[in-house]
């Protein structure tokens, strides 16, 4: 997926607004949880995965169909994904 940077004001609360469009493509409900990584002069969010969205398992993630999975359930979803 293609990066896009996007610039958004700090309210005097401390919070930033993540536009419709973005929450959209990224599946961010209402009450979705951000985690923020600060390092340098940088702050990058992404939404927080507290495990495999198949089985919970938090070691070992890889990217299938944009979801992080763990090797083993990524295994049994090729597996049961019909060949085109
Ligand atoms: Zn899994």
């Amino acid at each position: 997926m293609k990066a896009t940077n996007v610039v958004q004001r700090v309210d005097d609360l401390g919070r930033v607004v993540l536009q419709v469009k973005l929450r959209r493509e990224r599946e961010l409900e209402s009450n979705s949880e951000v985690e923020m990584s600060v390092g340098g002069n940088y702050i990058l969010s992404r939404s927080y995965v507290s495990g495999c969205v198949a089985c919970g398992d938090r070691n070992e993630f890889m990217d299938f169909m944009a979801k992080p999975v763990c090797r083993a359930s990524a295994g049994t979803q090729l597996a049961s994904t019909p060949a085109s």
